[in-house]
């Protein structure tokens, strides 16, 4: 759910708190501090509910920790001040549309006085025609039909689950409180609703395999999200898993292992039309501080991509005969995810004998994250 960037601790669950919003947010979009005015892309407009309190004890999670300390909650007229900000600052250039994004919580889970206190204050932008759209985030056992209605009449779009594994053994050993089929009910219904689904999932989750991970991107594939989220587990202080860690009864991924096994998530869903619009937790002194154990790098996505651009590139290759030369294409955009993290893909496909068979090129118009050939001149 939501929590990746949640706190620095806790970010591992975006759905439940919220601690500070420039490390909060989990969507690219944004954290921003600039409003973003790229068309098509809305202007994600993000307020920040504190944490106000979690009944759940998921093991990767530290929410007990830094329970209470987040400040007070926002309240509505606090967020209509937010909403004017971001619209002023954004007038000049905006030509989007405008999306409200309630980041932190399990938003559904709020008492229902508070979901619609909150929501009653985008009301009047929407109907001023300044903002069109809502998103939010929750758990999976905090939707049913009455509360999709409830949303609807809110004008929320988008709806983030926090799913992060669809196997019940790994659901029940991360102590997440619900089963899978939870997350196959309220995806049904949100998207009966014509709601955008989005889904947040983990790898490294305790009793995870990478079979149990194969079935649960299967079952995500089977529900058609529009977008996926992806977050290594990490161990940090104040979690069950600190526990389960210490008493050697939890190993995290290596890095390599977990850059491997987002990868392979990631080609599954771009080649089913979802959506990746995140990998990594946001990097910050916060998390830093808390972690114990993990596979955490600051440009977990970088790796993530470097890593699918080599493969990509690897195959290419492996159909050219020593000797030969081609001439490889990639977006302008994409030369140091090519390049990898201190040219690591540079010096692996030197290592391959792979080097000298190809000459690169740019094209803005080559999709971002392929490589092709293209005919010599
Ligand atoms: S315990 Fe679970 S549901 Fe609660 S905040 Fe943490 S990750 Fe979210």
């Amino acid at each position: 759910m939501a929590r990746p960037a949640d706190f620095g601790l806790r970010n591992q669950e975006p759905e439940t708190r919220n601690p500070k919003p420039e490390t909060r947010n989990p969507e690219p979009e944004t954290r921003n501090p600039k409003p973003e005015t790229r068309n098509p892309k809305p202007l994600v407009i993000p307020v920040f509910i504190p944490h106000e309190g979690c009944p759940h004890s998921c093991v990767f999670c530290n929410q007990h920790r830094i329970s209470g300390v987040q400040g007070k909650p926002v309240t509505g007229p606090e967020v209509a001040e937010i909403i004017r900000i971001w619209l002023g600052r954004s007038q000049k250039k905006r030509s989007s549309r405008v999306q409200v994004a309630f980041y932190g919580g399990s938003f559904t889970g709020l008492p229902m006085a508070r979901q619609q206190e909150l929501l009653s204050s985008v009301g009047p932008f929407i109907q001023s025609g300044e903002v069109q759209t809502v998103r939010l985030s929750t758990r999976p056992d905090y939707i049913d039909s009455e509360i999709v209605v409830f949303l609807q009449e809110h004008q929320v779009a988008t709806v983030e689950l926090g799913v992060q594994s669809l196997d019940d053994a790994v659901l029940k050993r991360s102590l997440r409180g619900h089963p899978a089929q939870d997350v196959i009910r309220a995806s049904a219904l949100l998207k009966a609703a014509g709601m955008e689904l989005g889904i947040q999932l983990m790898v490294g989750l305790p009793g995870q395999t990478f079979t149990s991970l194969r079935k649960t991107v299967t079952r995500v594939i089977a529900l058609a999200p529009a977008f996926v989220r992806i977050y290594p587990v990490l161990v940090v202080a104040g979690s069950g898993l600190e526990l389960q860690y210490g008493r050697g009864e939890y190993r995290p991924l290596s890095l390599s292992l977990a850059v491997l096994q987002a990868a392979w998530i990631k080609k599954q869903c771009t080649d089913h039309g979802i959506r990746v619009v995140r990998m990594g937790l946001q990097p910050g002194p916060e998390l830093e501080r808390s972690l114990v154990a993990g596979p955490y790098h600051p440009a977990f996505g970088e790796l993530v991509n470097a890593r699918l651009m080599l493969r990509q590139t690897r195959t290419l290759l492996s159909r050219v005969p020593p000797g030969r030369q081609v001439r490889l294409q990639i977006s302008d955009r994409d030369q140091s995810v090519f390049r990898g993290i201190r040219s690591a893909n540079i010096h692996r496909l030197t290592s391959l004998g792979l080097s000298d068979r190809f000459t690169l090129h740019t094209d803005p118009d080559q999709p971002r994250g392929t490589v092709q050939f293209v005919p010599n001149p």
